[in-house]
């Protein structure tokens, strides 16, 4: 078998049907040269398109401001019957083309996305930036490189948790959403241009995006984009309005609390708010929705703590007036034992998201 075969076969092992061909034309000597032909133009096409498929319904673009536009995901978790977009995915027409916010949670979402762009504006899509290292804010991206953005950026520390979970992320993904739209999805992290603390972005017409770090919390790394000429900020997951706060392994309350008063102290106190999840809205709301509900369940367990109360006493603390927020069920319990967790060194565990 030549070097190219070989090369082929670790290209695209990850689908199925393509290993199925290649597994076959090992086998059928006289036929290798024809099937890995096939092969490969299948591998092309889809690199040269990011995504073969049937375009995926999502919901309508909410707009929230001339030229500024979010879809905005599924408040509950991520399933085959929202195809894994459970966050939101925006997108900000400037002179010079389209800025693009998360990348989605695999090409099929990322190309019906892209479809709904284009029929919005004709300007192309020039740059990309992702909220975190979790999937539906990254698996998309190959698509987005696949159709020619080469601006893609991501915060650093974002950027190396998603290449070194990349594996896990998207077998994850895949799991939950279906492998048929995540397969295609491939990790592109050395495409994106990373940053520390902030990046200023010149996107024409006088105006500059700005992609900002205040600090740890929900994920270790995040980018928020600030564009002081629309007084706008999207937060990424460090802002959240009416979903149900999640806590993953990697959360740190503790640091998202700073992160989210940092973020808070910077900005312009009447800025308009796209969140990480949940629809356009102000800073007062997610500051009551995210900062509200991390400082009382701390208040609350740190005063279980000092009576002396262990892991299963936390579910007592009462968090009623939150319990209309959607997956309140499968997050409350585990958000208090989480912050227990935090506040007594207990062991988080492992997630990759
Ligand atoms: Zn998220």
């Amino acid at each position: 078998m030549s070097t190219t075969m070989s090369g082929t076969v670790q290209a695209s092992s990850q689908d199925p049907y393509i290993a199925g061909f290649e597994v076959y034309a090992k086998e059928n000597g006289s036929l290798t040269g024809s099937i890995n032909a096939y092969v490969q133009d299948v591998n092309k096409t889809v690199r040269s398109v990011g995504y073969v498929g049937k375009e995926v319904s999502l919901p309508q673009p909410t707009k929230v401001m001339d030229g500024v536009y979010t879809v905005v995901g599924s408040l509950i978790w991520h399933n085959p019957s929202n195809f894994g977009l459970n966050n939101n995915l925006s997108w900000i027409e400037f002179e010079d083309g389209v800025f693009v916010f998360n990348a989605g949670p695999n090409p099929a979402v990322a190309h019906s996305f892209h479809q709904i762009i284009k029929r919005h504006t004709n300007k192309p899509v020039k740059w990309l930036a992702v909220e975190n290292s979790q999937g539906h804010a990254y698996l998309g991206a190959s698509y987005w490189y696949d159709v020619g953005v080469r601006n893609m950026y991501s915060h650093s520390q974002a950027n190396s948790d998603f290449a070194n979970g990349y594996q896990q992320i998207k077998a994850s993904w895949a799991r939950a959403v279906g492998q048929a739209i995540t397969q295609d999805a491939r990790d592109v992290s050395d495409k994106f241009t990373e940053f520390d603390d902030k990046l200023v972005i010149n996107v024409g017409g006088g105006e500059t995006v700005e992609l900002l770090n205040f600090g740890p919390g929900h994920t270790p790394g995040s980018t928020l984009a600030y564009i002081p000429s629309r007084n706008l900020l999207f937060t990424g997951d460090v802002g959240y309005n009416k979903r149900s706060l999640a806590f993953f392994s990697y959360t740190n309350v503790g640091y998202w609390i700073d992160t989210f008063k940092a973020m808070k102290a910077a900005m312009p106190e009447d800025v308009v708010v796209v969140p990480g999840h949940g629809a356009p809205t102000d800073m007062a709301t997610i500051t009551r929705d995210t900062l509200g509900y991390m400082e009382y369940l701390t208040k609350e367990v740190q005063k279980k703590i000092d009576a002396g109360q262990k892991e299963e006493d936390m579910s007592s603390i009462d968090q009623s007036m939150y319990k209309d927020r959607p997956v309140f069920q499968q997050t409350h319990e585990h958000n208090t034992v989480h912050i227990y967790k935090e506040l007594t060194g207990g062991d988080l565990g492992m997630s990759f998201e």
